[in-house]
């Protein structure tokens, strides 16, 4: 094989992205090198293409983006206690944590204090060749669909987030049908809610939203669900379906706030949080390992399908294209094909 690969590096400080030839990396001690099969765009990818104040905390550029994949194993450097092989396919967990914090040592890696992100603080995977942590690589189950593989992250996100609230035959909105709000229906079907609302302003997704098995999809959520949701998994980080949510979310209720704000927001702690007595708790990606034997049970066993969602594929070279599609809302989860 020739010594060099196409990636898509954020190269300068700026808005935009480039897809460059650059060496394939060698895996340092304690990594692996693997071929990418397939990767999935991410919302985050959007903010570092888009270089908001969230990419400018996070990124110093020059950096190969992209932590969505999956991809086959060609190298492995160091000590290996999952038994990863050569062949194998894997996918990577986005929060490569440090395994000696206190978080870390009382089984919140999700939430290290040292975190490091791949494709965000480190060299991702919208490459022909990735290099990842062996401690922080996942094994796939043979038995998933190849091209369910590499968006076990946001189905991940759900999990957690659908776990966190116990939906187990109550109501339930979810607010936002992005690809984690959509994920976020199928995983609360799946966990024996009795019903599962969703709302987005846009069309496409609300589609999508009805696919993944939502009950009832909505631009503007009616009037007569004030007050009356038991549960609301905010998945948009947008004011309005927060207050929509606060609204609708019944006494005694509880609220998932996973969806990232760009902006601070105003809340009524007296109406919402103190009268109705909420239970609110915000969650943060994934539990490692916990969430993706999860996934994996989910995926297997076909309770979720996670393929019905995928709505385009492009090749890697064709990024720019893609992230247009991604940007415009019209779209479900977006492939990459290196
Ligand atoms: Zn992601
Ligand atoms: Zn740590």
């Amino acid at each position: 094989m020739s010594n060099r690969m196409l990636a898509i590096v954020k190269s300068n400080p700026q808005k935009g992205i480039s897809v460059k030839e650059i060496p394939i990396p060698e895996p340092a001690k304690g990594e692996l090198l693997v071929k990418v099969k397939l990767a999935s765009i991410c919302g985050t990818d959007i903010n570092i293409y888009d270089w908001n104040s969230w990419a400018k905390l996070h990124i110093e550029p020059p950096i190969v983006v992209g932590h969505e994949i999956v991809g086959e194993v060609v190298k492995i450097n160091g000590q290996n206690p999952n038994k990863i092989k050569v062949g194998d396919l894997v996918s990577s967990e986005t929060h490569i944590y440090c395994g000696k914090c206190q978080q870390c040592k009382i089984g919140n890696k999700h939430i290290c204090e040292n975190m490091q992100l791949f494709g965000i603080g480190r060299n991702g995977g919208f490459a022909e060749y990735a290099t990842i942590p062996i401690r922080t690589t996942w094994k796939n189950d043979k038995r998933i669909p190849l091209e369910a593989m590499s968006s076990q992250e946001p189905l991940g996100n759900a999990v957690h987030v659908v776990k966190t609230a116990d939906v187990k035959g109550k109501s339930v909105l979810v607010t936002g049908l992005g690809p984690t709000g959509l994920c976020a229906v199928a995983v609360a079907k799946a966990y024996g809610a009795k019903k599962v609302i969703a709302l987005n302003r846009g069309e496409y997704r609300r589609k999508l939203g009805r696919k993944m098995g939502a009950d009832e999809v909505f631009a503007e959520l009616p009037g007569k669900y004030s007050n009356k949701v038991d549960v609301v998994l905010e998945m948009s980080g947008n004011e309005n379906a927060i207050q929509t949510a606060l609204e609708a979310v019944r006494i005694a209720g509880t609220m998932i706030v996973f969806g990232i704000p760009k902006q601070e927001v105003a809340l009524d702690l007296g109406k919402y949080f103190i009268d109705k007595e909420l239970t609110v708790k915000g969650v943060f990606g994934r539990k490692i390992w916990d969430t993706w034997f999860e996934v994996s049970k989910l995926l297997t066993s076909g309770k979720v399908d996670l393929t019905k969602m995928i709505t385009h594929k492009f090749k890697l070279k064709d990024f720019e294209k893609a992230m247009q599609v991604m940007k415009s809302g019209e779209c479900g989860k977006i492939l990459l094909v290196p």
